[in-house]
């Protein structure tokens, strides 16, 4: 069972290596390498796409034409991007989100954001500007299960008041009911990441 899930993650691996980068369409919205095409030489006429991490893969048949790759590319994004966006909470809840959890679990910070946004981010499951109160999301986060977003909305609101991770950070942070259970999938999804995208982030 557990060889036949590696041959397929090695597949990917391989074929990963002829990422076509300067041929990637640049699609509104689309940061810089979400998007990676793949050509398969074992795949006669499917397409297939589906999110890997931060990016968007799309496996296309060795032979197909460039421009038939252009023509198909962004429909399948744009397939993924609907379904993903049917179940993904808006900014606006995003920001609802946040107030809730600091008026529920930290009382004494009365900052709110002026806006929270999803962002492609690789290195970074959040930040935030306590300047201008902005707060950044990265959209790796888009289908975590609701308490893993929470914990990442929540750290990321205490800083708001909070520049560093100090004394009085930390002691706001712990009182996230399921904090460590949130920490572990992140770090899960961490460890799953390195793992399946190596060749392409050390490119
Ligand atoms: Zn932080």
């Amino acid at each position: 069972m557990s060889d036949e899930i590696y041959s397929q993650n090695s597949e990917v691996r391989v074929e990963s290596l002829f990422i076509e980068q300067d041929d990637s369409p640049v699609l509104p919205g689309m940061g810089e390498g979400e998007i990676i095409v793949v050509r398969s030489a074992r795949r006669k006429r499917n397409i297939s796409a589906y999110r890997q991490g931060g990016q968007i893969v799309v496996s296309i048949p060795a032979r197909l034409s460039k421009a038939d790759e252009r023509a198909v590319v962004p429909e399948m994004v744009a397939k993924i991007r609907a379904q993903e966006a049917a179940r993904t909470f808006d900014e606006s809840a995003l920001s609802i989100r946040i107030d809730g959890l600091l008026s529920a679990l930290a009382p004494e910070i009365s900052e709110r954001p002026a806006s929270v946004t999803w962002r492609t981010m690789q290195e970074r499951w959040g930040s935030c500007t306590s300047v201008d109160g902005t707060i950044r999301l990265t959209n790796r986060l888009q289908r975590a299960p609701e308490y893993v977003l929470d914990f990442v909305l929540f750290h990321e609101a205490i800083h708001l008041r909070y520049g560093d991770h100090g004394e009085e950070f930390q002691a706001f942070l712990a009182r996230f009911p399921e904090g460590i259970r949130a920490q572990a999938y992140l770090d899960g999804y961490e460890a799953a990441e390195d793992r399946l995208l190596a060749p392409i982030i050390r490119r």
